[in-house]
């Protein structure tokens, strides 16, 4: 006999919101997710409109989706929606995750736990403490950037964009000795007084052109971080190999960012035996992006 209907359990579910949304990856990701971990659930692709974004994300609370991921251009307006906020939410005053406990709505962020994963696989924390860091870029990713390096205490932090005002009001705005901007046209000589190179810039992304920095004075050891995952490798990527330097693509920020919010949508972490990589890959090449 099947149990009475309020005593079914419900699939659990969760998405992510955007405008567009069609080329989101963590659908595939979630979904793989809560296959290998036996979950019954699902998670699915949101349009939300950027103008009724915050009144779409505070009627979550009347619904039983757990929780949603939010993507660009609707961080802002997903961090205003929440009740309360979790302190890497506030440190960017963005939000990228949403879940309900008690009856709130939380703003969390995990890009910054994303982005720091990846980069203690490669170096020690006791090393970065120590580590001159050149970052490329001054938009959304850099700010989770800086916010997470500024917890790994580096000593020295260099932030150069494309147009040098955006990288010296983000300097401005965190307002340390230790962080300052560089001229774009003095980039190459930052490159050589530094242990760590990122690029958080939109520079190499498919459908933009390379990043127009060379890697010649790089010293052969230096890390190399770029935040961009289509293409698999970036030229500077390939540079930074040709050049003896160590690298680091984007995927693993992005399902590393994804880990804890599947943990406060599904109560679970997924299985951390599972590389979604390779299926993540597929998905790239079969057109999601
Ligand atoms: P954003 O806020 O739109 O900022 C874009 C940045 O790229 C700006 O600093 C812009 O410089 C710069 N830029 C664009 N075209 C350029 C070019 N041709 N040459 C040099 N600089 C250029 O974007 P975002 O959210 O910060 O994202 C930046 C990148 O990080 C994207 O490629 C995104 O895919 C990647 N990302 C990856 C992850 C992950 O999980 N792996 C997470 C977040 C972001 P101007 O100020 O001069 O326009």
């Amino acid at each position: 006999m099947s149990a009475p209907e309020s005593q079914v359990p419900i699939p659990k579910l969760a998405g992510v919101c955007g405008w567009p949304i069609h080329h989101s990856l963590s659908p595939v990701l979630h979904n793989y997710w809560l296959k290998a971990a036996g979950i019954s659930g699902a998670y699915i692709p949101f349009a939300v409109r950027p103008d009724k974004a915050v009144e779409a994300f505070q009627s979550l609370k009347h619904t039983s989706i757990a929780g949603v991921n939010v993507t660009l251009p609707l961080k802002r307006q997903a961090f205003l929606a929440a009740d309360e906020h979790t302190p890497d939410a506030l440190k960017l005053g963005v939000s990228n995750c949403l879940y309900k406990r008690g009856g709130k709505l939380i703003g969390h962020n995990t890009d910054m736990e994303g982005f720091t994963a990846p980069l203690l696989t490669q170096i020690p924390a006791s090393e970065l403490s120590q580590s001159s860091v050149f970052l490329i870029g001054a938009g959304g990713a850099s700010r989770a950037v800086i916010g997470a390096l500024l917890s790994l205490n580096v000593p020295e932090l260099k932030i150069t964009n494309r147009t040098d005002s955006k990288a010296e009001s983000l300097a401005d705005s965190v307002n340390l000795p230790s962080l300052y901007a560089v001229p774009w046209e003095n980039r190459s000589a930052a490159i050589a007084s530094s242990q760590i190179i990122i690029n958080a810039s939109a520079a190499g992304m498919s459908g933009y052109p390379d990043l127009d920095v060379s890697l010649n004075t790089a010293r052969p050891g230096t890390l190399v971080y770029d935040l961009i995952y289509t293409p698999r490798r970036t030229k500077l990527l390939r540079d930074a190999e040709k050049r003896g330097c160590k690298t680091l693509g984007g995927l693993s920020m992005l399902i590393e960012q994804a880990r804890p919010s599947f943990g406060h949508f599904f109560g679970e972490l997924p299985p951390k035996d599972l590389d979604p990589t390779e299926t993540l890959y597929s998905a790239l090449e079969a057109g999601i992006r």
